[in-house]
């Protein structure tokens, strides 16, 4: 078999547990820096990895509304383990940025941002982030105004997939056809297959430079049984989703009920900590502060991470336009599941589950979604609906 014929678009491969490090090699050979899932201080998180002992080998995790933990899992298992608090985000949309600086030095000299690019490869994307990153495709470089600190960033990615073996109990991805497949979107995506006699993973080429690199690493073709195999375990995830969320009219619901009793209920226990933005693949409000040094020598602005759950960001002109609890959860959950769609075409949910996981009073926003479909305002007339909107003005 020639290199050539080895990987063409979509073909479907086996490479062995044991030759795993060797993808990891001929990604580091091509100049690729490695992100991946590794365990630190009681979570699976996003960092650097160089061997494929970093990632948690033999780990799983268990969640739940507001819970979170690592357990031993399958013994030897890769990616055993589900999403952590980490999304890919913060490599391509940092967390703090210095967008300039500027200098007295007889005139002003002004100095961009401090990004310097790289090509990292990430290891483990799975399909629901695959979403995220169409989605941040679509909000950071889709419109009129694109941010290039995202764009340069995502040229030089490489993407491995992973194919989810097993739903946690906050995913609904499915509900959101977002996985557990990986469909697009990737270089390389994985299955991994973990059998009594033999460990593996089917490798599905989606993309020239995928192929490019799998010619470093030693592959048997795939045989109708491996890709049954991993068929059969994509399968069987869809059909255990940890939980579901109903968007059929998802949109207009939401829209027609935004005196729905429940936003004040769910005010009694949302403690607008903001964690639920944070952790979110595709959130991705800002703030910006200007810091001026004492003798005037110096300014610059730095971009930081914000939320919607903050007080200061909706502080508009002497005042908050967003001053209650129920006004901020409201906003959070209508932008992500109606609103979204009117300034970028999908909806800015893709099912990860992580604000259910990762909130700490256990606020789940497919529950708050269900509850108002269940107990769903009459559409308001639209006379009624303009006073209402003269109303809340
Ligand atoms: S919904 Fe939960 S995570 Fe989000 S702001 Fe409220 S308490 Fe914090
Ligand atoms: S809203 Fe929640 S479930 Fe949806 S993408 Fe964001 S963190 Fe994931």
């Amino acid at each position: 078999m020639t290199k050539s014929s080895k990987a063409d678009l979509r073909s479907k491969f086996v490479l062995d547990r044991q030759d795993f490090q060797s993808l990891l090699d001929a990604l580091n050979a091509d100049g690729y820096r490695l992100i991946g899932p590794t365990p630190r201080i009681g979570a699976v998180v996003y960092d650097e990895i160089n061997a494929v002992e970093d990632l948690p080998i033999g780990l799983t995790d268990e969640q739940e509304r507001g819970t979170y933990r690592l357990k031993a899992g399958d013994p030897g298992r890769l990616f055993g383990c589900g999403l952590g608090p980490h999304s890919w985000k913060k490599f391509l949309y940092p967390a703090e940025l210095r967008l300039w600086q500027a200098h007295l030095n007889g005139g002003m000299a002004i100095a961009a941002n401090d990004h310097v690019p790289e090509r990292l490869a990430l290891i483990g994307v799975r399909a629901c982030e695959l979403g995220a990153l169409r989605i941040l495709d679509r909000v950071l470089s889709g419109g009129q105004y694109h941010d290039t600190v995202y764009e340069t960033q995502r040229e030089r990615l490489f993407i491995v997939a992973v194919n989810c073996g097993r739903a946690g109990s906050t995913c609904f991805c499915a509900s959101m056809g977002t996985g557990p497949r990986a469909e697009t979107g990737f270089d390389l995506a994985l299955t991994e297959v973990l059998e009594t006699e033999r460990h593996y993973f089917v490798v599905e080429v989606g993309s020239e430079a995928g192929q490019r690199i799998l010619d470093a690493v030693p592959l048997q073709p795939a045989t109708d049984a491996d890709v049954q195999a991993a068929d059969a375990i994509i399968a069987d995830t869809a059909a255990h989703m940890g939980r579901a969320l109903d968007t059929h009219g998802l949109k207009e619901l939401l829209e027609n009920n935004f005196e729905h009793p429940e936003w004040d209920e769910v005010a009694t226990r949302c403690l607008t900590c903001g964690s639920c933005t944070l952790v979110c693949p595709t959130c991705f409000c800002t703030t910006f502060e200007d810091v001026a040094e004492l003798t005037g020598a110096s300014a610059q602005r730095i971009r930081r991470w914000d939320s919607c759950f903050t007080m200061d960001f909706s502080y508009m002109v002497g005042g908050h336009v967003r001053a209650s609890a129920k006004s901020r959860y409201r906003q959070w959950l209508t932008h992500k599941l109606s609103a979204w769609v009117d300034q970028f075409g999908t909806l800015g949910c893709v099912g990860c589950g992580r604000c259910i996981t990762w909130c700490p009073v256990g606020i789940d926003l497919t529950e708050e979604a269900a509850t108002i479909r269940a107990h769903s305002q009459p559409k308001p007339e639209a006379k009624t609906r303009k006073k209402k909107i003269h109303e809340n003005a």
